[in-house]
């Protein structure tokens, strides 16, 4: 299907549909609420077809355009009907399973995923391990049976809610850095993993703590080869830089087109305002092509580092003036209005944090964008 034509008939069903689709909490909801929901969501666009366009027939998908999955998050984060962080994560997981895992598994699990039927995590980071991801230490013996893992994760996104995790290990010697990493694909009702989520300043337990205690995976749940986990890791980045980024610039344009609505006469500064729409628009820009090199087929690489810098800086910048516009509700009101903007004004600081921080995206676009050299 062209983008025109599914662009008319998603809304269409989406006025239609917009009844089923609204969330039955009031403002934002608790994460429990929120996941329950994007489930239904994710369920019911996937049996209208809506969710499986621009994916590959083989998991599932009905084919054509990337731009259709981008069109989707777009759509249903500009009428408030996801949150565009958990939604998201679908376009970071399941291309890396696409990409790496053994077509059977693929086949098997990414509807699941696309459906809403499962939610997945991405076990990367460590508690000595984040920036300097090649370090990790989370470890994956060769046995008989398997492999057995051994090790913690921490920051795991929804990894209370998940049932498979996306899970960097270490295989090699610790001094065989990046080439010792082996991606695999893990059941979290496997015996020996303890989930403990971690409390956010913005009141959702969004992340845990997640804790292997020789966990057994069969080996044919190893994402490419053995040793080749970092390339893994390579690949997903860029996705997580990428289509998400899209729905995320459309759910800040969707907070600012209310914040218009919601400042009180003379609170917001006109040049301010100019400024941020500005950012916003320029980040657009920037993501729109990305979606079209997506759509054309390129490989996404560290050039993604310069979109997810600029959506951070829009973000921090549309609620920087939230901030300005509405002091009390980010820091005082209680009522389900107020409890948005405080919650979305807290979430944006971790911008600068989450899939890689403003720092090392900026050594990225450094080193091997502008060629500037290495740490000396
Ligand atoms: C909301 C949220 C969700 C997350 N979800 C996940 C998830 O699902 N899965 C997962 O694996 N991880 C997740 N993370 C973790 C995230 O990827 C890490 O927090 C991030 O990569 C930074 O690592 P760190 O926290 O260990 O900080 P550190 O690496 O310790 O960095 C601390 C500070 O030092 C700076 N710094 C570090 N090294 C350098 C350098 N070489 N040059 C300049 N500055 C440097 C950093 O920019 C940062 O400001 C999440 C984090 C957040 C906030």
């Amino acid at each position: 299907m062209q983008l025109d034509a599914f662009r008319a008939a998603l809304d269409a069903w989406l006025d239609e549909h917009q009844h089923d689709l609204v969330p039955d909490h009031a403002g934002v909801g608790s994460l429990d609420e929120q996941m329950a929901h994007l489930s239904k969501v994710k369920r019911l666009a996937f049996d209208a077809g809506w969710m499986r366009w621009g994916w590959p027939e083989a998991v599932g998908g009905l084919g054509g355009s990337t731009l259709l999955r981008a069109y989707l998050g777009e759509a249903l984060t500009a009428r408030d009907l996801v949150e565009p962080g958990i939604y998201s994560m679908t376009e970071v997981l399941a291309p890396t399973m696409i990409d790496y895992a053994p077509a059977e598994l693929a086949a098997a699990m990414v509807p699941r995923l696309l459906r809403g039927d499962e939610t997945w995590c991405q076990g990367f980071s460590e508690p000595d391990t984040g920036s300097n991801l090649a370090s990790l230490s989370c470890r994956a013996a060769r046995t008989d049976a398997g492999w057995r893992v051994t090790g913690q994760k921490v920051w795991t996104s929804l990894a209370q809610y998940s049932q498979r995790c996306v899970l960097l290990t270490r295989t090699g010697t610790p001094e065989s850095a990046h080439k010792g990493i082996t991606a695999l694909f893990v059941d979290m009702d496997s015996p020996g993993i303890t989930v403990r989520p971690i409390e956010t300043m913005h009141g959702a337990p969004e992340f845990s703590e997640v804790f292997f205690d020789g966990v057994l995976v069969p080996f044919d749940r190893t994402l490419g080869e053995e040793g080749q986990g970092w390339s893994v890791a390579m690949d997903l980045l860029p996705f997580e830089r990428s289509t998400a980024l899209w729905h995320r610039a459309a759910y800040l344009h969707r907070r600012l087109e209310q914040l218009l609505g919601a400042a009180p006469a003379g609170s917001l500064d006109a040049a301010d305002l100019g400024e941020v729409t500005q950012i916003l628009y320029a980040f657009r820009a920037r993501s729109r092509a990305t979606q079209h090199r997506l759509d054309a087929g390129e490989r996404l690489g560290p050039e993604t580092s310069i979109d997810k810098v600029l959506v951070a800086t829009a973000e921090q910048a549309v609620y920087d003036l939230v901030a300005d516009a509405l002091p009390a509700a980010v820091t005082i009101g209680d009522d389900p209005a107020s409890e948005r903007w405080r919650t979305g004004f807290l979430y944006s600081r971790a911008a600068t944090i989450y899939g890689g921080s403003a720092e090392i995206q900026r050594n990225i676009i450094a080193r091997r964008l502008l060629d500037l050299g290495n740490d000396r």
